[in-house]
């Protein structure tokens, strides 16, 4: 039975992006990153990085030290307990400067040449695994591979979308929030479409691309077999791609529900005024007053007057109070 798999893109998803990233000391994990990962992993993902590296062409950074990087991210995930399957990455690019590496590759995202050579090594149902990446290009290379795809949309560093880009499966602000994406969709898939035919695309692409690709493919880095740590999908699994309108109409009523809690909270917010702590003080002075006045009544050098005046000014706060309450109500 083929496995499902989470392919993640590496820079401002995984890995804070600093510019060309060339040496160890500048991996710094994005927050949350490592739980997020736990989770997934949890779920019964594989956890595959399928990342552009053209600054190898460019000559900005050698494979050495991009192995480097790669351990350091690894040493820095396993400090958390979350580990990743394997890294594929793509070090070419058209205008190289370095000869070895200038060309155009299937492997270079928005081509989907990383995650159609990991669906043939590692055994990976495409139409069962998740694209997720802060780029259009990621989500590009996640539909052409026929997976589902998440766009993580920063405020700090927003995609830019071409006219020809297609839409993300969903769009969160951070894998966080993706995890949870994904986690929902895990329970709510129908059951009556686990047994949709796989695409055209997964069975053809892969035997297509292998001829030029499989030449072309870089050191992949693979996690040792003890620290793969990977758990059973749960029942509710299904090999479904997911429904937009059915997605949509979930989103629709997340957010009436959102709404009404919000509502809810303002009117309970709205119970208090200035006009009904006015009338409570009110009431305790009309207590007080009462109070005065039996103590009067009862004292043996008490005046009737002073009785009458205490009882009269309860009436008074007690009538104002009223009025308070009562034009409380009406407003
Ligand atoms: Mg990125």
């Amino acid at each position: 039975m083929p496995d499902k798999a989470i392919f993640l893109d590496r820079d401002d998803t995984i890995i804070e992006d600093t510019g060309y990233i060339n040496s160890a000391e500048q991996v710094k994990l994005v927050p949350a990153v490592a739980q997020a990962l736990v989770e997934l992993r949890k779920m019964g993902y594989k956890l595959i990085v399928i990342s552009n590296q053209s600054g190898i062409a460019r000559g900005l950074i050698t494979e050495q030290a991009l192995a480097q990087i790669h351990e350091r991210l690894k040493q820095l995930l396993a400090e958390q307990n979350a580990y990743l399957d394997r890294i594929y990455y793509c070090p070419y690019h058209p205008d190289g400067a370095i000869q070895k590496y200038r060309k155009d590759s299937d492997w270079r995202k928005p081509k989907p040449g990383m995650l159609l050579a990991a669906s043939k090594e590692m055994q990976i149902d495409l139409r069962n695994s998740w694209m997720i990446g802060n780029d259009y290009r990621d989500v590009a290379a996640g539909k052409a591979a026929d997976c589902r795809t998440i766009l993580i949309k920063s405020h700090t560093k927003p995609p830019v979308k071409k006219p020809t880009d297609p839409d993300p499966d969903f769009e969160v602000i951070n894998l966080r929030e993706a995890v949870n994406v994904v986690k929902r969709e895990l329970t709510r898939k129908p059951v009556s479409q686990q047994s949709a035919p796989p695409p055209t695309i997964q069975a053809e692409s892969p035997q297509q691309t292998a001829p030029e690709v499989k030449p072309e493919q870089p050191p992949v880095q693979q996690m040792p077999e003890d620290k793969i740590q990977i758990e059973q999908p749960q029942a509710v699994e299904t090999s479904n791609p997911p429904e937009i309108t059915a997605n949509k109409t979930e989103q629709l009523l997340e957010d009436i529900k959102l709404l009404l809690k919000s509502h809810h909270r303002n009117a309970q917010f709205s119970e208090f005024s200035a006009m009904k702590l006015v009338a409570g003080i009110l009431q305790v002075l009309v207590a007080f007053c009462l109070v005065v006045a039996i103590w009067y009544k009862l004292s043996p050098t008490g005046k009737d007057d002073a009785v009458f005046t205490a009882i009269g000014f309860a009436m008074v706060f007690q009538l104002i109070a009223l009025t308070l309450y009562v034009m409380h109500k009406d407003l």
